[in-house]
């Protein structure tokens, strides 16, 4: 019992289960510990500096390495096909700590529209400060983002399917583009998951994971990680030992535990979020549904070609606005109703007040986010209560009065 972590060729739902644990598991325990010690001590000084300077394996200091946020690093790595990888005490620092890993005043990123509304703002107001140009380019115009990776670029950051309409970019292609042009890939794989997206298969450099989301899937502990080549993901790492963003133990078993059921958690949110959407498009109230799984979206094609499962993540627009989303969202039984995705329960949240909170009315508008849009992270509850419950919620809607002058 002593070959899982070497073992690459494991199928994905034994990855989640065994990956990354066998050298962890002490004095016969079947789990993973949370080592919270802070420091690691040595008898002998020559064996310390052997660890110190990376010779032998080891831990020294919690900032740069622990027992069981390694174990972390390696299932992710395992099932995203990487090299190695880099946890973070947030998405957000996995995310931040990258790019400045790589770029410099001088240099230029190539970037969509619609990232996340964090990373949205390291691209308009961070980077520009350090003098490091960012052409931000519509989400799915994929010639206008060829030209700009033409023009030169040093970095190409993606995300995809994107929040909140599920905007699907050519991963593969683009990937092609920015290599031509010598410019690093980076791609945030969080709505995804590796259960249903590869990117560093179809050429990405480097994959980021908010693993507060679906990896940890229970909303209840922060992470982030990066994945790739050992000479990539070293130098994250370096970046991360000295700047300091390095994720706690006890929050790197929560993901542990999570990622346990990842797969059947993800698959069950796949065929949930597949019936829902279908049901949502057939409803008179709905004026339209955002999922990559419906021939109706934009980037079905191109879905169909790069994942292998199209997500838990939809959203939807209601007939009449926020007025009807007021009316509508209080009545759903079965959705926290709050800013956060990817958890076993279901989420629902109007992207006004969650991840475009921060943009007015105006720039939500030039982003295509209708006012009656509903972003709705589906839960791995059973698909038919799921459908009851908006179903009643819709029959609340119809039934009032100032929506229904609205319609
Ligand atoms: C939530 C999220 C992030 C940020 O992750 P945190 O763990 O909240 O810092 C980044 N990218 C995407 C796509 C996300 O959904």
């Amino acid at each position: 019992m002593t070959t899982y972590n070497s073992d690459q060729s494991a199928r994905v739902g034994t990855q989640t289960v065994w990956g990354g644990e066998d050298e962890y598991l002490m004095q016969g325990a079947t789990q993973v510990p949370v080592v919270h010690s802070v420091s690691y001590g040595y008898d002998d000084i020559d064996v310390w500096q052997d660890v110190a300077l990376g010779k032998r394996p080891g831990h020294i200091y919690g900032r740069m390495s622990n027992p069981t946020v390694r174990v972390f690093e390696e299932k992710v790595r395992l099932l995203e096909g990487a090299e190695d990888a880099c946890s973070f005490a947030t998405g957000m620092a996995a995310i931040s700590s990258t790019l400045f890993a790589f770029l410099s005043p001088g240099d230029r990123v190539v970037t969509i529209k619609d990232t996340y509304g964090g990373t949205n703002k390291i691209f308009i107001e961070t980077l520009p400060r350090f003098n490091v140009d960012v052409a931000l380019c519509d989400t799915t115009d994929h010639d206008m983002i060829e030209r700009e990776i033409a023009k030169g670029c040093q970095l190409l950051y993606l995300e995809s399917p994107t929040n909140p309409t599920m905007k699907v970019t050519d991963l593969e292609r683009l990937a092609k583009a920015a290599h031509a042009a010598q410019a690093l890939v980076v791609v945030d794989n969080t709505f995804a998951t590796p259960i249903n997206q590869l990117p560093l298969s179809l050429g990405a450099d480097l994959v980021i994971h908010s693993a507060t989301k679906y990896l940890g899937g229970h909303a209840d502990a922060l992470a982030g990680v990066v994945c790739g080549s050992h000479k990539l993901v070293k130098e994250v790492y370096h970046f991360r030992e000295i700047h300091g963003a390095a994720l706690d133990p006890m929050a790197a078993y929560l993901m542990l535990r999570g990622m346990k059921t990842l797969h059947l958690r993800v698959r069950q949110q796949n065929e949930n979020a597949m019936h829902i959407a279908q049901f949502l498009e057939e409803q008179p109230l709905v004026e339209d549904v955002f999922y990559p799984g419906l021939a109706s979206h934009d980037g079905h094609e191109i879905a169909k070609k790069q994942m292998s499962g199209f997500g838990g993540m939809l959203s939807f627009s209601l007939k009449g606005g926020i007025d009807s989303v007021r009316v509508f969202l209080p009545k759903l039984k079965y959705a926290h109703l709050a800013a956060n995705l990817g958890a076993v329960e279901t989420i629902a949240a109007p992207p006004r007040t969650s991840s475009h909170v921060e943009n007015t009315l105006e720039e939500r508008q030039a982003m295509g986010i209708p006012e009656g849009l509903i972003r709705y992270s589906v839960g791995i509850e059973d698909a038919d209560d799921l459908i009851d419950d908006l179903k009643q919620a819709l029959e609340h809607l119809e039934t009032n009065v100032e929506v229904g002058a609205a319609k």
